[in-house]
Parts: structure tokens; sequence; C-alpha cells
């Protein structure tokens, strides 16, 4: 924001250092974590709010202005193409590092009494046809982003091709969506605040001493999406020409709602906001941002790869080379049906486990350390989608970091 004395990153990380600090105090003081928590969940419904007529507005006058039904084909196959590869070698990073540090080795923990519901994946046919909104009203008030992005391009292919008539509603969508991204901004300037609250509730709630004896677990998890960054994300930003500290600094306000809220969703926005002022295009960025957030969930897949040895340590089952394998193939599929909100990767992790025979129980050996594990991934999901879109737009050679420059200076 302009005129202000320090910048919102700046602000949120305050924020977040501040929540830390009161949360852990809270035990001491006696105060009630629940306080805390609807400073934070306004943030979220704030944020959450924006999600649905950015993402309709921008992606309508996206692919309104592409045109050209190949060209986005094209983006489609790239985006896709990205997502699938980068999930799997997300899930390989977690299986590797998991095999050598052998996070769960030496520990059994009582799981006595403790249930974990199995979840049944949808079958494929009917995942696709769920795609085709019957009621495109329904989906946006259901914000089902895979049937608002299909109905979104069609309807924006369907404006390109009428020609004059057309012209006053594209202007609308393409004004719409520049009064979305200022009622964004307007949002985030109760960031810092809401970061606060998030953090202040999620640290007086879990505490240190739930972390103590599952500390190598999560470490590994920590250690696992930094490499991600480093061997993936960090190689992809440079093709673009961006630096790794630029890239950064441009998500940071993302990886901060990432962190805190653990919602990719609520990240959404924010992210969608950011890659364009780094540089990435409208269209593309509207079309694999919002898709991303729905389908690509690298740090869900790498968390679900060290959690399948994990347990399949403590529990004493063996993991050969061809189970591995199975981990990393319903791993990339049980992340592409997470959903953006907090603990998603919990409860589609049982796909995983049922498959390599690991016992449901299990789930309760890491619940207690979920949240802080999906503060790591969320933020992974989260860079994942940006580092999309950034590549796929220097794919499509209408990255520009001076547009991006320019966008934010108007804002
Ligand atoms: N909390 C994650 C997200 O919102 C999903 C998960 O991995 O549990 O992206």
């Amino acid at each position: 924001m302009k005129g202000a004395r320090m910048s919102l990153p700046t602000q949120m990380a305050i924020g977040m250092v501040l929540g830390i600090i009161v949360g852990a105090a809270t035990p001491m003081i006696g105060f009630n974590p629940s306080y805390y928590q609807p400073i934070g969940q306004l943030f979220i419904n704030l944020v959450r709010m924006v999600v649905v007529p950015l993402v309709l507005t921008t992606l309508v006058a996206g692919a309104a202005s592409v045109g050209d039904v190949s060209r986005l084909g094209r983006v489609a196959g790239k985006t896709l193409t990205y997502y699938l590869a980068t999930t799997a070698i997300a899930v390989v990073i977690g299986l590797i590092l998991a095999n050598i540090v052998q996070p769960g080795s030496g520990l059994s923990i009582s799981t006595e009494g403790l249930k974990a519901k199995d979840v049944t994946p949808p079958s494929l046919v009917s995942v696709l046809l769920n795609i085709v909104p019957i009621n495109p009203m329904d989906a946006l008030s259901k914000g089902n982003m895979l049937q608002i992005i299909f109905f979104a391009l069609l309807f924006g292919f369907g404006l390109s091709t009428v020609g004059e008539k057309g012209k006053p509603v594209l202007n609308f969508f393409d004004g719409a969506a520049d009064v979305m991204i200022k009622v964004t901004g307007f949002v985030m300037l109760y960031a810092p605040i809401g970061v606060f609250g998030l953090m202040a509730y999620t640290v007086a709630m879990h505490g240190l001493s739930v972390l103590l004896p599952l500390i190598k677990l999560v470490g590994v998890m920590y250690v696992a999406c930094l490499l991600q960054i480093l061997i993936v994300y960090l190689p992809c930003v440079k093709f673009t020409g961006l630096s790794a500290s630029q890239f950064l600094k441009g998500l940071s306000p993302s990886m901060m709602i990432a962190f805190t809220t653990c919602s990719s969703a609520a990240a959404l926005s924010t992210t969608l906001l950011g890659v364009q002022r780094l540089g990435a295009s409208r269209p593309v960025a509207s079309f694999s941002i919002p898709l991303g957030n729905t389908i690509n969930m690298d740090g869900a897949a790498i968390y679900m790869g060290i959690a399948a040895i994990f347990a399949a340590e403590v529990y004493g089952i063996p993991m050969p080379l061809d189970r591995q394998l199975t981990v990393i193939l319903l791993a990339v599929l049980a992340s592409i049906g997470s959903m953006g909100v907090p603990g998603a990767a919990l409860i589609m992790i049982t796909m995983v486990f049922t498959q390599v025979g690991i016992p449901l129980e299990a789930i309760a050996l890491v619940a207690g350390v979920d949240r802080i594990m999906d503060m790591a991934r969320t933020t992974i999901n989260v860079l994942g989608d940006a580092t999309g879109a950034v590549f796929v737009s220097k794919l499509e050679n209408d990255f520009d970091p001076a547009r991006g420059a320019r966008m934010a200076e108007a804002e």
C-alpha cells in the first residue's frame, strides 16, 4: 500500500511473531485461547469472500482476451503437465528423505481407542463429469472451483466470438476484475491482525509439548519442503529470469496467509495477484492459479510420502519398492483430491494407507502434530501453484515483470 510506512509483508511478519509470543504466553497467564479465534476467523472469511468474484471476473476477461481455443488448450496442457510432474517429484522427495532419516524408528505410541475414518475415493468418471456444472450459479454459490473454471472459460470464449455486441460485457468483466483487485487490497489491510489472531490461537492450542515425541517427523517434513523449493521451484523461477528473492518476496503475503491459515484456498486471491505483479500474464495466472489451488498440492504430496513411511515404521510394516511406487501414485491422486482447507491431507491420506496396508489408526499418530505440518505443506501448495503460473507464462512468452510492476504501481 502506498503511503504506508511499513510494507504489508513486514506488518504481517510482525503480526505472526507477536502471535507466537502471545500464544506461547497464553497458558501462563491463564487466558482462554478461544478469544483469539474470531480475530483469525474474520480474516479467513474476508479472504474467502473475494475468491469467487475475483476468479470469475479475471478468468472470463482472461479467456475472452486470449480468444484462441488452441492457445488456451496449450496453456492447459503445459499447466497440467507441470502440476503432475512437480507433485510426483514432491512425493519422491518426501519418500527418499523419510527412507534416509526413518522418522518412525524407535517410536511406539499407543493408539488404543483411537479410530480414524476411511475415505473412499470417487470414481474417475464421476470426477470428470462433475467438472461440468449443471447450474453455473450453484457452482458459484458453492465455490466449486473446477466448475467455475470450466464455465468461465466457455463464457470467455463465447464472449470473444460475438464481436461488437460482446464489448460491453467484456468491459464489465474487465472492470469488475479491477474492482475485485482493489477489494482484495482492502481485505489485506486486515491481514497483519488476522495473522496475529491465527498464530496466537494455533500456538496457544497446540503448545510445544505435543510436538516433542514427533519432532523428527516434523523436522523431515520441513526439510523436504525446503528441498522442494530448492530443487524444483527455484530452478523454474530462474528460468523466468526472476531471482529467488524477488519471487519469494513477491509471494511473501501469500506464504504468510498459507502458513497461518493452513488453507491454500484462503491464499488464492493474494497468490493470483502476487504472480501477476511478478510478471505472469493475466490469462495464464487466472487459469493456472485457481486450477492449481484445486488440484496441485505438492505439500500434501510430500506429507503423504513421509507419513506413509513413518506409519509403516511405527507399525513394523515393510515398505519394499513396489509399495513405495504405489504410494507415489496414490499420493499424487490423493493430493489432487485434497481441498485447500486445514487438515485436508490428513483425511485424504487414508486412500494411501488403505492401499498399502497401513492401519488407519496410524492417522491418530500424526494428528497431534498435523497443524504444524499443515503450515508447511499449505505454504508449499501455494508456492507450487505460483511457480507453475510464472513458469507457464514464461513458456508462453507472455511473462513480463515490467507489466507486473506497472500493475503494482496502479494499485
Ligand atoms: N491445508 C492444505 C491446503 O489448504 C491442504 C492439506 O494439505 O491438508 O492447501
